[in-house]
């Protein structure tokens, strides 16, 4: 069993344990991957969509099947300005919390919805076990910046600096449109994508082969009443 604690910055010793993971993407350019975990939720996500919109960036959003489920009309925003959506599970779980096969149902049972090949691990927290089975289907995409958004003692400032810190290019960073880290999103992402450009990055989303995520409004709706059905 396997768990380390949300980091800033990942010490190579845990980089290397996942190794087919992907922490990092290095295209040769100045370019880094912003991703959003646990939404979509329309308290804050709605704000993230038109921002980057306004600044002219896709990013990557990790997201929670539950969330997609409640807010389609979210949802489904993300998918038609063009970002790429991920599988966070349907509840959240944590895998070292989680049987394996719950675990894997909890999965698939996103996986309706959201219809990504990317996954990316609630806390970052999987067996080596999980990980194997999941490397099958799934690209299992971590991060090497953590913006620890959700940490509301934090100030906002700090989590500006916990980025700008330690990006480089290439960077996986990791911001949540939760609402718990609402108040501190809300700072730091301005600021961060401002100062990032400044510095002359240029913003991708992350694809890998096999991505399917367009879909018309009406068929997430049908995908929706499969769920309930089946619930
Ligand atoms: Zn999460």
């Amino acid at each position: 069993m396997f768990r380390f604690r949300p980091r800033v910055h990942l010490p190579r010793i845990i980089t290397n344990w996942f190794l087919e993971a992907i922490w990092h993407i290095d295209d040769g350019q100045k370019t880094v991957y912003l991703t959003f975990d646990d939404g979509p939720v329309p308290e804050i996500t709605d704000w993230v969509l038109s921002l980057l919109k306004q600044e002219n960036i896709q990013a990557t959003f990790f997201v929670v099947g539950e969330n997609a489920f409640k807010h389609p009309e979210v949802f489904q925003r993300v998918l038609e300005e063009g970002h790429v959506v991920g599988n966070h599970t349907y509840n959240h779980l944590q895998g070292i919390k989680t049987a394996n096969y719950e675990f894997f149902k909890n999965i698939e049972k996103a996986d309706k919805l959201v219809k990504s090949n990317l996954f990316r691990p609630p806390h970052g927290w999987l067996t080596r076990k999980q990980y194997k089975f999941l490397s099958i289907k799934y690209k299992i995409i971590m991060w090497d910046v953590i913006s620890c958004d959700y940490d509301k003692k934090l100030p906002g400032e700090k989590v500006v600096k916990n980025v700008l810190k330690f990006v480089r290019p290439g960077s996986i960073i990791t911001f949540h449109d939760s609402i718990k880290a609402e108040k501190n999103l809300r700072y730091a992402l301005p600021i961060v994508i401002k100062k990032l450009k400044e510095q002359g990055y240029s913003f991708k989303k992350i694809e890998f082969e096999k991505i399917k995520n367009i879909y018309s409004h009406s068929s997430i709706n049908q995908i929706i009443n499969k769920i309930k059905k089946t619930a």
